[in-house]
């Protein structure tokens, strides 16, 4: 803080103009020496200025001039506001090369990039997982260092709840999971690890899944088909033997072996639909059809006792993969005649708004109590699992459903209330939809 140095600065000014009045009412030259003394103050002034500057550009590092008064109080103000700047520095920069090397000694890799796309600093392990460099690649931009194509879309897309799984562009056989996350002023954290070993095991996994699947079809299917020759014998009364009790034990048996061949035919399909890559080529699909085959099978399947509706905009097309959709879409109606008792209502929707184009089954069924809602894609997740064998279910299917409609960029939305009925909606996004001419597919 200035003190009041600033009066003693303007005694000193009425001390020289007293001086100079004195000495020119003697020399009998009052004006010129009262000239002589204003200018001789104004030339200290700007001396004093000087000297600060020079102090200020050059020389900021030492102490300052020696002033006194009102400059030397400037003057040492300054001073300890510069070394007071000078610390914080100091101390920032240790901090900033402290955060550096926790960062640089992650096993994680750590890449900031500016709100241009350019790489401000990376770290070690970024270069061992995804070949960036630090310091040679600082300034570069990122998608042009990164080029996977599954990467830039994560990238651009600016939608970042959930992390990137890929395979490193950089070495051959390493799969990173990417997490990107604003600060500051749109820069970008991007952090990634090697999930090589968590990839692998859950590879491991779909292939155990699907080879059993796959090894025990042929034997199911003998089994079904001699127990069907069986059955049909018995019927017909070609085997001698008709006691009652075979009888009924031939009809569990092919209930189950149906059972077990059901649910091998949904962890294929579930397999098939993790693992393939999705088709390039996608059909833009005429809903309304699809819609009545499958509620002729669903009728079919119940003996017609639930009263099934369609309400269809039918210039709206969804583009997508037929037997993919047709398989997601029939087990969110079988589901709906399956957990309605005979009588009840069921309503298919097919619309758009303004943001989402909707596939919708509503009935008015038993309903599903909220805190089984997010479980329910969950594989084998049932919400009464001896009224769901009863019906036949595999608890695989919406499980399906949720892979199909993630290969569609789409989501399940349910809303449900116990003992009054349930809502499953397919939100598409409007990019899977087209206005057009459509085309009978039957
Ligand atoms: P499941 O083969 O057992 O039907 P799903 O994966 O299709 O398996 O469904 C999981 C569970 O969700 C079902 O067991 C059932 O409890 C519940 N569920 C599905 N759809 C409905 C519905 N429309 N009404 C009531 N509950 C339903």
């Amino acid at each position: 803080m200035l003190t009041n140095n600033w009066k003693s600065e303007l005694y000193r000014l009425l001390l020289w103009l007293g001086a100079a009045l004195v000495v020119g009412w003697l020399l009998n030259l009052i004006p010129w020496a009262l000239a002589f003394a204003a200018t001789a103050f104004a030339a200290r002034a700007i001396y004093r200025l000087h000297q600060l500057q020079q102090w200020l550009t050059h020389r900021s590092a030492i102490e300052p001039p020696e002033a006194s008064g009102l400059w030397g109080e400037v003057m040492d103000h300054l001073y300890r506001m510069q070394q007071k700047d000078r610390r914080e520095r100091v101390r920032l920069r240790a901090l900033i090369s402290y955060l550096r090397e926790s960062f640089t000694s992650l096993p994680y890799g750590a890449v900031m990039i500016d709100a241009e796309n350019n790489i401000e600093w990376s770290n070690h392990a970024a270069q061992t997982l995804l070949g960036l460099r630090f310091p040679e690649d600082t300034s570069q931009q990122i998608l042009n260092l990164v080029r996977a194509p599954e990467f830039i879309a994560y990238f651009e897309s600016e939608e970042y709840s959930k992390p990137l799984e890929m395979s490193s562009p950089y070495r051959s056989g390493m799969y990173l999971q990417i997490h990107i996350t604003f600060f500051g002023k749109r820069s970008r954290l991007l952090f990634f690890r090697d999930i090589t070993q968590t990839f692998k095991l859950e590879q491991m996994r779909k292939d155990f899944v699907a080879n059993v699947s796959h090894e025990l079809r042929t034997p199911l299917t003998v089994i079904n088909g001699y127990l069907e020759t069986f059955a049909d014998s018995f019927s017909s009364g070609k085997v001698g033997d008709t006691n009652p009790r075979w009888a009924r034990a031939l009809d569990q048996m092919l209930i189950q072996s149906r059972r077990m061949q059901t649910l091998i035919n949904d962890l294929l399909l579930l397999s098939r639909l993790e693992t393939l890559p999705q088709a390039n080529q996608h059909d833009a699909l005429a809903v309304r059809p699809l819609l009545e085959i499958i509620r002729e099978e669903a009728l079919a399947s119940c003996g017609g006792s639930r009263e099934i509706t369609i309400e269809s905009d039918d210039s709206l097309a969804l583009i997508g993969q037929r037997e993919e959709l047709h398989s997601a879409f029939a087990n969110i109606i079988f589901n709906a005649t399956r957990y309605t008792e005979a009588g009840g209502k069921i309503a298919l929707r097919w619309y758009a708004d303004g943001e989402h184009a909707y596939l919708q089954v509503q009935d008015n069924g038993i309903g599903i109590d909220s805190e089984h809602i997010p479980r329910l894609t969950e594989r084998f997740y049932r919400v009464d699992k001896s009224r769901s064998m009863d019906t036949g279910g595999t608890g695989l299917g919406l499980a399906i459903v949720k892979h199909v409609l993630i290969r569609h960029q789409a989501r399940l939305s349910i809303t449900s209330k116990a003992g009054e009925g349930s809502c499953f909606s397919c939100v598409f996004p409007l990019a899977r939809t087209a206005r057009e001419p459509l085309v009978a597919q039957r």
